[in-house]
């Protein structure tokens, strides 16, 4: 974990902790503690407290953005990218998409088929169910190049959204260009054929 945000290292301790306790969390907190710092009682002023904890709060968000506690090898996999450069962008769009609060708001702005293949959940499979579990994915299709760490937070929503089937969002992704929806609909070899009889019993 300290490796990711080697930045920080230098303003604080990495060696072990002993909170004199066996209890279960405390020994929790212990065996999870990456970075640390010991004061020396008579000595703490709110200034010193106030600036390390606001230092371990951007050490925290750095380590957020580099994946967090994930390992690099298996992000990299995931994301198929030939770079680190590649993961992280990929892992910001991926955060971004499985943010609740985004899926509920571009569900409820935007018409709940897929707009690439058109595949509508409720037409084609007869979905029945409430919109916000509906078998569409979110896509944050604002490309991300140049977006610098920590920049997580600015999209607007629905414009920087598509709602795309699993199959079109898993293939967007493989694509050179995931913003780029009309390059994804002119490789669609397949139109969805409407055939209301398969409703009936
Ligand atoms: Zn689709
Ligand atoms: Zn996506």
């Amino acid at each position: 974990m300290v490796d990711r945000v080697p930045e920080f290292a230098k303003l604080f301790s990495e060696d072990p902790i002993d909170l004199g306790s066996e209890a279960g969390l405390p020994t929790g907190y212990q065996a999870g503690h990456a970075f640390g710092k010991t004061y020396h009682a008579g000595m703490l002023t709110d200034e010193i407290l106030q600036e390390d904890l606001h230092n371990m709060l951007l050490a925290y968000e750095a380590l957020v953005n580099r994946c967090g506690t994930i390992p690099s090898d298996i992000m990299q996999e995931e994301s198929g990218g030939k770079d680190i450069e590649e993961t992280r962008r990929y892992i910001l769009s991926r955060r971004i998409e499985r943010s609740s609060k985004v899926r509920k708001a571009v569900l409820k702005a935007k018409q709940p088929i897929c707009e690439c293949c058109g595949l509508d959940p409720k037409l084609d499979y007869g979905y029945g169910g409430r919109t916000h579990n509906t078998p569409l994915e979110v896509h944050h299709a604002k490309p991300l190049r140049g977006l610098s760490e920590g920049e997580t937070r600015r999209y607007r929503i629905p414009e920087d959204f598509t709602l795309l089937c699993p199959s079109c969002h898993r293939m967007i992704h493989k694509t050179e260009d995931p913003s780029n929806l009309s390059k994804l609909k002119q490789m669609l070899r397949f139109k969805i054929a409407r055939d209301t009889s398969y409703f009936l019993p």
